[in-house]
């Protein structure tokens, strides 16, 4: 809600809601004296019972109504709305608004004073009556009735209604809190007449011997609902869990985590931080449900902040409002953050992250949602894990271990990728690819041992990938048969590449310091190798008939009319014809 807004409610509440009062009791001259002690223990009675609210959402459902529904029976509008004004002072006081919150108190004041007028009018129009005989005839059901139902409605109403236009709300009418209207309304309202009905026959003790019970009935509703809500947390809880532990990859795993937790809990923005081998802490993940802020690099070290506090700890934290964190406040905590939650994510018995999650309102979570918090952190500190883990093995699958290049179970699979998303082009572009063979490797290795020809592989390997780089796909297909894949490259393009790699190769020899030479000095290997060319459609039809045609540009082409050359399949056949 904007500042203005906030201004314009105290403006409009002082404006009318004193005045009103005034006015009303002037209107109405309510009989006070001589009830005093049954009014002040009625007023009593409305705001203990109002300390047992029920949070819905964002709105607490509670019971005064039922002892304001027997006032009103027995003392009309004027008293009635003293004992609901009191009780939502209690409410307010119970609900420790904070002073960002406190322009709740405004509005809460003038929604029920309005409903108390309005739900009266209808009961008065049509015919209803107050005072100690007020209920005598089956005729008194209606005005009471529709008291009641004007009551749940108006009272629906003026919170969507208050939603609508002060939070700018997207409202449901029929939602769960009007479900919760409706239930709480069909207990409280009829034990408020109860209590009317035993007032007006045994005066004060009625409303001891209504009003405890009363109370009691509050309370275990509210303990219901909470129980209730846990329950639903937790089996959401668990669903996240396991979607969560579900993922295979880290940054959807991440993903996942903060967009479920962001509709879980009341949160404004979150915090994830990956701990790094460096000692500090990275913000990997943040949430901002204003949008206000862009994601902001933080790095922490331990102890930092309120996030390297958890971590240097190693225990989760929470902090209703922020007096009690104002000694961790620095440019890395959100300005009008009140409540924080952080916790440690552990691995192996091992921090490896933190997650913290503010709220701008004081007291925004409760201890429940604190344990939420703290099981899903260990689900996420698994479910990385298993990510990790899994990301690891596909990489290892995929590449050859002395090279780092992708191996040719990788290469077969990308070649047909390509392939499919080529052909679902409408015109397909052309795809070319570079077959290389080193010459007489045996000799390498014979010469100066396995260990050297392994040095030569690799470095032949970075070689070859500075000239491929980002243009293609490059893969050690066989022991020391190289493979670039060139999607996009024409038969010319290619064989422009083929000349720049051969020309790599023999511009200076390799150095080996593994060698079986008793010297043990570095030696210099020069080698030389056969490469093919293919292109897709001109050769080919499929993907292994390109690596296949490749393979024979090669061998043909190259090693048979003597090796270190660039042979292509196109100059293969037109030797033949
Ligand atoms: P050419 O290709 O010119 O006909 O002769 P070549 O000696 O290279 O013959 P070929 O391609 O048939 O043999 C490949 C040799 O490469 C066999 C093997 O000794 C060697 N080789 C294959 N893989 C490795 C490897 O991982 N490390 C080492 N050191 N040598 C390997
Ligand atoms: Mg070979
Ligand atoms: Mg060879």
């Amino acid at each position: 809600m904007t500042k203005q807004k906030k201004y314009g409610v105290w403006f409009v509440w002082a404006a009318i809601w004193p005045a009103s009062l005034v006015y009303l009791y002037l209107w109405l001259s309510p009989v006070i004296e001589g009830n005093r002690v049954e009014i002040a223990a009625f007023i009593i009675l409305a705001s203990i019972v109002a300390l047992f609210p029920l949070q819905i959402g964002d709105h607490p459902v509670f019971f005064t109504q039922g002892i304001a529904f027997a006032v009103f029976l027995y003392y009309g509008l004027f008293i009635e709305i003293i004992v609901s004004q009191v009780a939502i002072l209690a409410l307010m006081a119970k609900m420790r608004l904070g002073r960002t919150n406190l322009h709740r108190l405004p509005i809460n004041l003038f929604m029920f004073l309005l409903i108390s007028v309005v739900s009266a009018g209808i009961y008065y129009a049509l015919g209803g009556t107050h005072g100690p005989s007020a209920v005598n005839d089956r005729g008194d059901a209606v005005p009471i009735v529709s008291y009641a139902l004007s009551q749940i409605v108006l009272n629906q109403f003026s919170i969507k209604f208050v939603a609508k236009v002060l939070y700018n709300k997207e409202i449901k009418w029929l939602d769960k809190g009007f479900a919760w209207e409706l239930l709480t309304s069909s207990l409280v309202l009829p034990i408020g007449f109860v209590l009317y009905m035993v007032y007006s026959e045994f005066g004060m003790s009625g409303i001891f011997f209504v009003g405890i019970p009363f109370v009691f009935i509050s309370g275990m509703l509210m303990l219901y609902h909470n129980s209730n809500q846990v329950n639903t947390y937790l089996r959401k809880t668990s669903i996240i869990g396991h979607e969560l532990t579900g993922k295979l990859g880290v940054k959807e795993v991440l993903d996942i985590f903060v967009d479920r937790l962001s509709e879980l809990l009341p949160v404004d923005y979150i915090y994830v931080y990956d701990v790094k081998k460096n000692k500090r802490m990275e913000l990997i993940r943040f949430f901002d449900r204003s949008g206000e802020i862009d994601f902001p690099h933080i790095q922490l070290s331990m102890g930092q902040s309120i996030s390297g506090n958890t971590w240097q700890e190693g225990k989760s934290v929470f902090y209703k409002k922020k007096s009690e964190w104002s000694h961790l406040e620095n440019q890395y905590t959100p300005d009008r953050a009140e409540t924080v939650l952080s916790v440690p994510v552990e691995r192996n018995g091992e921090i490896v992250g933190v997650i913290t999650i503010y709220s701008t309102k004081k007291r925004a979570f409760l201890q429940f949602q604190f344990m939420i918090l703290n099981i899903l952190g260990n689900y996420l500190g698994v479910a990385i894990d298993n990510a990790r883990h899994y990301e690891k093995t596909k990489a290892e699958s995929e590449r050859c271990a002395l090279t780092g290049l992708y191996n040719y179970r990788y290469f077969e699979d990308h070649i047909v990728n390509i392939f499919k998303m080529n052909q679902r082009q409408e015109r397909g572009a052309p795809i070319s690819l570079v077959l290389l063979d080193i010459d007489h490797f045996k000799r390498v290795n014979d010469t100066y041992g396995h260990e050297s020809g392994n040095e030569v592989l690799a470095s032949l390997s970075d070689r070859l990938q500075e000239v491929v780089g980002g243009h293609g796909t490059l893969a050690r297909y066989g022991g020391e048969e190289f493979v670039i894949l060139l999607p996009g490259y024409s038969q010319s393009e290619a064989l422009k590449v083929a000349h720049s790699i051969r020309a790599r190769i023999i511009q200076k020899p390799f150095i080996s310091k593994l060698h079986i030479h008793e010297s043990h000095e570095p030696v210099s290997i020069s080698v030389t190798a056969s490469i093919g060319v293919a292109t897709y459609p001109d050769h080919c039809e499929e993907a292994f008939d390109l690596i296949r045609q490749a393979d024979r540009a090669m061998y043909i082409g190259a090693k048979q009319r003597g090796r270190d050359r660039v042979a292509s399949y196109k100059e293969l056949i037109e030797t033949v014809q």
